[in-house]
């Protein structure tokens, strides 16, 4: 089914369900819970993937397919991308038809992957005369967050532009953790920094548990041991039990991805001058676990690198529970 043209909204009043159509683009580990979540809500869907059987269950519950980003963009009051990487964020925003050609006058882009300010800055510079409004807004909280609409959501925009999306940010996020964090390009920085610590905890981690471990301490002890001490951490009292406890290495959340990631924060550090040793060290260790464990491995496989060099999986006796 193809899309029929829609105006955009002529109010700023907030684009409360019912009454607004969301286009949405990138069906994936995030983006099909996302749109589960604002249809559950009341919104009415128009969406697009390059894998169409991605969209069968929304169709199924009334969403609409549009053939490309440009018909998503010209037949919804807002489009959302949720896609890979900035390469994929630039070919569905600026390439043929793309979200730029589709949107119109007055109409709203918002970028919820993970990237990076240049496409959704030369979007904004290409469309500021018809007063198109660009936000970026990434999330944290894993596709389970997505599926759950508990994301937390990061928005870098105009004060009036975030109010107006408010509640569709909180059909797919937790309404404590929508955080306005300041203008553009804003809540890419502060997701990128987010995941840059976090993946840096997991590597610290694997290694503090895994020279623990093969000095003789047991697995459990050590663990509780660091949570009661000033190293504990929310990776350490939390996260690193979907390996110790279940051996799930979160494959909702490909490697290949925080590969990604992790390249573009270092990228920004050095975009603004600032040296970061350590950042760059944790990208080369994702790296080498990408390589020899493949793209689609989960975000926690470094871990499997430590794993590795001691010759034993790190497990709690729960393993399984
Ligand atoms: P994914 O690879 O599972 O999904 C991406 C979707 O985009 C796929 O369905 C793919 O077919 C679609 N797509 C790719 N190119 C397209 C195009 N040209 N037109 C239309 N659709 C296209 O990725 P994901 O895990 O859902 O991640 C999406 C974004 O969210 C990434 O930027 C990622 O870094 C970020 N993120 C992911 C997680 C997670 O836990 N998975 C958590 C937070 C943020």
């Amino acid at each position: 089914m193809t899309a029929t043209t829609h105006s955009p909204a002529s109010t700023e009043a907030p684009l409360a369900p019912g009454t607004a159509r969301i286009g949405f683009i990138g069906l994936g580990n995030m983006g099909s819970g996302m749109t589960r979540n604002l249809q559950a809500a009341g919104y009415q869907l128009v969406v697009n993937d390059v894998r169409q059987e991605s969209a069968a269950d929304l169709i199924a519950n009334g969403a609409e397919w549009a053939a490309n980003a440009a018909a998503v963009a010209a037949s919804s009051d807002v489009v959302i991308t949720m896609l890979p990487t900035p390469k994929h964020v630039e070919a569905v925003a600026m390439g043929p038809g793309g979200i730029l050609e589709g949107l119109s006058d007055g109409g709203t882009w918002v970028d919820m992957s993970t990237s990076v300010p240049e496409v959704a800055n030369r979007v904004r510079e290409a469309g500021a005369a018809r007063g198109i409004r660009v936000l970026d807004a990434p999330v944290s909280g894993m596709s389970v967050g997505a599926a759950s609409g508990m994301l937390q959501i990061f928005v870098g925009g105009d004060t009036g532009d975030v109010a107006r999306l408010r509640p569709v940010f909180e059909a797919m996020g937790d309404p404590e953790r929508i955080l306005h964090v300041g203008g553009h390009g804003a809540g890419y920085a502060v997701k990128l920094m987010i995941n840059q610590l976090w993946f840096s905890h997991l590597v610290a981690t694997a290694e503090v548990l895994s020279t623990g471990v093969k000095a003789g301490v047991d697995l459990e002890v050590l663990r509780q041991a660091l949570i009661a001490s000033p190293a504990n951490s929310n990776f350490v009292q939390n996260d690193v039990l979907s390996i110790l406890n279940h051996g799930d290495y979160d494959e909702g959340f490909a490697i290949a991805l925080a590969c990604k990631d992790l390249g573009l924060s270092v990228d920004l550090a050095r975009s603004v001058g600032v040296p970061v040793e350590l950042s760059s060290l944790v990208e080369q260790l994702y790296r080498r676990a990408k390589a020899l464990y493949g793209d689609t491995a989960g975000e926690m496989t470094p871990v499997k690198l430590y794993e590795d060099a001691i010759g034993m999986q790190l497990r709690t006796a729960a393993e399984g529970a």
